[in-house]
């Protein structure tokens, strides 16, 4: 087994600049998620590593050898795709044993693997079917196995469960992330569903336009998103924004149609940046129904209900703060009428700040700041 790192990365298609300057390090064991929207370069990045995309500047190492001339084969990696790319005429057992066969591995110790990889995954009963027999989730499982029996250094999923239904999608996904820690195999993960990555990475590594804009735990993301893209990127309902300024020396946050007072917490941060146009964000289970006591230091807002949904767990409520829409996850059993004036309490320590012009965050850690190769534990770029 082995860690992937990939240092000042580059990728071009003729002149078009699609991965620009990748840093980021894959530690040995783990399960690292790369995630961001469509069109970001997340696949790119995968295929670079794969083997299957040449890269145009950088270096990239699986374990302790630079791979950037190596060819798929050489790299002691193994994929598996969202197409699942099964051979339709061959048994799910002549699948997974192909790859094995190709490599002249002896037929006692494919029975074994392939034995074995079935057990993992529940299609012993399956192994003389064709794909065309198997459900999506069937297949998909075959395509893991497939991975499975070759004992990479490194597994590479691209996409896996984008063909599966939503019920399917969660069990796969349990079912992927309880094999790798069972597997201990350094793992990388392209999907562009936070949700996905937020519940099966150790890590997550967030894109945007061919750019890594941070790398952490999902805590961490969650906690201490690096930019607006980040904060807006994770977490759903999505965090909600206001343009404020600070003012009064730090002590007030002023909307064009309301104020909030800047908590105890985060006066160092508004203190040191005053009159700074800022991003305040807040996140719909920041926002409390007014009977309820919020955490810390809290402020009262009233707004209008425009719509609201609810999910039987939740109700989520979207109710306009003067210019401001504010989306609010509150208790199901209250649900507001559209019109109706409601009461919302704001948690107000749990504010994110960012800066209007960088979109940066403005009380970034020591850690946040960009590193050259990105260390164990969080650290943004
Ligand atoms: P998706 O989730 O839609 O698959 P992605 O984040 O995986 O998106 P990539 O497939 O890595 O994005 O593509 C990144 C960018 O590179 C896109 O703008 C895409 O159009 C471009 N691109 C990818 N392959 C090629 C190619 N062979 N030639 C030219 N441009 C390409």
């Amino acid at each position: 087994m082995a860690g992937v790192t990939l240092r000042g990365v580059e990728k071009r298609f003729d002149k078009t600049v699609v991965i620009k300057n990748l840093d980021l390090e894959v530690h040995e064991h783990e399960f690292m998620v790369l995630v961001g929207p469509s069109g970001c370069g997340k696949t790119t990045v995968l295929r670079m590593i794969a083997g299957l995309e040449e890269i145009s500047g950088g270096t990239i190492t699986i374990g302790d050898r630079v791979v950037n001339d190596l060819p798929p084969k050489d790299r002691d990696i193994a994929m598996v795709f969202q197409s699942y790319a099964l051979y339709p005429h061959m048994t799910v057992r002549e699948n997974l044993e192909f790859g094995l066969k190709i490599r002249r591995t002896p037929r006692a110790q494919i029975d074994r693997l392939v034995d074995h990889a079935a057990q993992l995954l529940g299609i012993a009963p399956l192994l003389e079917r064709t794909p065309r027999e198997l459900s999506g989730g069937q297949r998909q499982r075959v395509a893991v196995g497939r991975a499975i029996v070759r004992q990479p250094a490194v597994f590479l999923f691209d996409e896996p469960l984008s063909n599966l239904d939503a019920k399917q999608r969660v069990q796969m996904r349990a079912e992927i992330a309880k094999l790798q820690q069972r597997l201990q195999t350094t793992t990388i993960y392209v999907t562009h569903d936070q949700v996905e990555a937020m519940t099966m990475g150790q890590r997550v590594a967030v894109f945007k336009d061919g750019e890594l804009k941070q790398v952490g735990t999902p805590m961490e993301l969650y906690d201490r998103p690096a930019t607006v893209f980040v904060a807006g990127f994770i977490g759903t309902p999505p965090m909600n924004f206001i343009a404020a300024s600070i003012t009064d020396g730090g002590a007030t946050l002023t909307a064009p149609t309301f104020t909030l007072p800047v908590p105890a917490t985060l006066r160092p941060v508004t203190d040191a940046a005053p009159g700074r146009r800022v991003v305040v964000g807040v996140r719909p289970e920041n926002i409390l129904d007014a009977n309820r006591e919020g955490r810390g230091e809290t402020a009262a807002v009233e707004a209008e209900v425009e719509i609201a949904e609810p999910l039987g767990s939740e109700v989520i409520v979207h109710a306009r703060a003067g210019d401001d829409m504010l989306v609010a996850k509150l208790d199901p059993h209250r649900h507001p009428a559209p019109g109706e004036t409601i009461s919302l309490v704001i948690e107000l320590e749990a504010l994110h700040l960012f800066d209007a012009e960088t979109q940066q965050r403005l009380d970034r850690a020591p850690q946040d700041r960009a590193p050259a190769v990105v260390p164990a534990g969080n650290s943004a770029v």
